[in-house]
């Protein structure tokens, strides 16, 4: 755990100088954080043991959510994203629900669903009688496949027995919720699938079909809610109270709406899946299952939902499936993923669930507050501006004066980068003036 989360101007330091600051807040050397993300905290050679027919690796941003307080704990939240404005928008975000008391959240316990589909089965409702009844006996089976778990408090918890299409399919689906504690599970789930179902069709009287776990893990969801006092969400333009008004209709807009309930949730995704592969974690099973569970009624959901409390406060609530593990995986291996648990202090997988959660509630707060008021594209482009700068040559200080450059001039283009580079390398004596130079003062005169 972190002693603070709050680093005023942390944005504004350089890269060593923000280094030592989270390592001094979190107890990791300095020296350590840099060799861990070194080469994006991967070499071939490791590489080659996780993935087939490497050639090399594949580096993304990796920076820290600041602000970011979850059941009175304060986080320093490693992400991994490469979009702009992505870290900024989650870290201004979480510090005004700071200012409304932070995150609270609770999560289920760690339960995830081993399915295994049986076909031929004739008279399926007996048969799911004769499984139900032999529940100790299967859930035996199933800890007899993973013993490690069994150990560690996880293990086979519940049975469950569905029926799918019609009686000429004679198709039945077990499911066996198993505890993965702090494990992501899917191995594990998996392994339990293949182990009960050879007894499962001689009970059933059927054959084995599939045997693998759901992504749709809606048994091991973590909720969030939060309070937001109007002032802090103010802009230059609108007072705070006019704010919760449009965060609330861009919230019945979601929930009304699956083509804007997509985005929506893709707002929400920009943080849970920043942490989620800060974390060594399984970014396309968490996704698989946000989704599933936004469409669960039927039609398409937002995940997150805003409205209007007493007292001009904003209140949200966040709820989604979170498969999340602190161990296993290639988690023990990648050295940056294992930087990240430490920086973050994380005791279990539902804590680390939690922070993760949290921050897909302040995504998705920095996103309808910006549409609600100024637009996305403000604060957006102006992020942006920086990654067109560095694609137009701009190094070390550069960058940040390309990007004022071509966003005063609201051309934020490759074209205009480069001209603005041009103005910054090029004495005036040597070129013609530019149109930079009727708005920004680049040389300070
Ligand atoms: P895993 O196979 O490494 O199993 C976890 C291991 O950690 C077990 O041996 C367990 O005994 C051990 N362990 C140690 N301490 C533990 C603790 N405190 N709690 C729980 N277990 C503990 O990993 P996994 O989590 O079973 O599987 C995750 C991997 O499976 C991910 O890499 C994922 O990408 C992959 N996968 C995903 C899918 C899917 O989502 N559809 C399918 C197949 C594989």
């Amino acid at each position: 755990m972190a002693t603070t989360s709050r680093f005023p101007g942390f944005y504004k330091i350089s890269v060593d100088e923000r280094r030592a600051l989270i390592g001094n807040a979190t107890g990791a050397d300095p020296h350590d954080i840099a060799r861990a993300l070194e080469a994006g905290g991967l070499d071939a050679e490791t590489a080659d043991k996780f993935v087939e027919n490497v050639l090399g690796t594949y580096g993304l941003p990796y920076g820290v959510a600041l602000n970011v307080r979850v059941n009175g704990r304060d986080y320093v939240v490693p992400m991994v994203v490469e979009e702009p404005s992505v870290v900024a928008a989650a870290s201004n975000a979480a510090k005004m629900i700071r200012e409304g008391g932070g995150f609270i959240a609770e999560s289920d316990p760690p339960l995830m669903v081993a399915q295994v589909q049986l076909v031929g089965v004739g008279d399926r409702r007996a048969a799911a009688e004769r499984l139900l009844a032999a529940k100790n006996e299967l859930l035996a089976i199933a800890d007899a496949a993973v013993p490690g778990l069994v150990e560690r408090g996880g293990g086979a918890r519940e049975l469950e027995v569905r029926s799918l299409g019609d009686d000429d399919e004679g198709m039945l689906v077990v499911h066996v919720l198993v505890d993965c504690r702090d494990a992501m599970g899917a191995n594990l789930v998996n392994g339990v699938a293949e182990r009960v179902a050879p007894r499962l069709a001689e009970i059933a009287g059927g054959r084995v079909g599939l045997r693998i776990l759901s992504n749709l893990c809606d048994r091991r969801c973590v909720r969030v809610h939060c309070y937001v006092p109007a002032s802090v969400l103010a802009t230059d333009d609108m007072n705070g109270s006019a704010v919760i008004d449009g965060i609330v209709n861009a919230s019945r807009f979601a929930e009304l709406d699956p083509y804007r309930a997509a985005t929506h949730n893709k707002g929400i995704m920009n943080g849970v899946d920043a942490v989620t592969i800060a974390t060594g974690n399984d970014w396309r099973a968490v996704e698989a299952g946000a989704h599933a569970f936004a469409a669960r009624s039927g039609r398409y959901a937002p995940l997150a939902t805003w409205r209007r409390a007493p007292n001009d406060v904003l209140a949200g609530r966040i709820e989604l499936p979170m498969s999340l593990g602190t161990v296993g995986g290639t988690l023990r291996v990648h050295p940056a993923a294992r930087l990240s648990l430490r920086l973050l202090g994380v005791g279990n997988a539902q804590e680390l669930a939690t922070i993760a959660a949290s921050v897909g509630l302040a995504s998705n707060l920095a996103a309808v507050r910006a549409l609600a008021t100024d637009g996305i594209q403000r604060g957006h482009m102006a992020l942006h501006a920086r990654s067109v700068a560095v694609a137009a040559g701009a190094v070390g200080d550069e960058v940040e004066r390309v990007a004022t450059m071509i966003v005063e001039a609201r051309d934020i283009t490759l074209d205009a980068a480069r001209e603005a580079l041009t103005v910054t390398r090029v004495p005036r004596s040597d070129r013609e003036v530019s149109r930079f130079e009727r708005l920004v003062d680049v040389d300070g005169e």
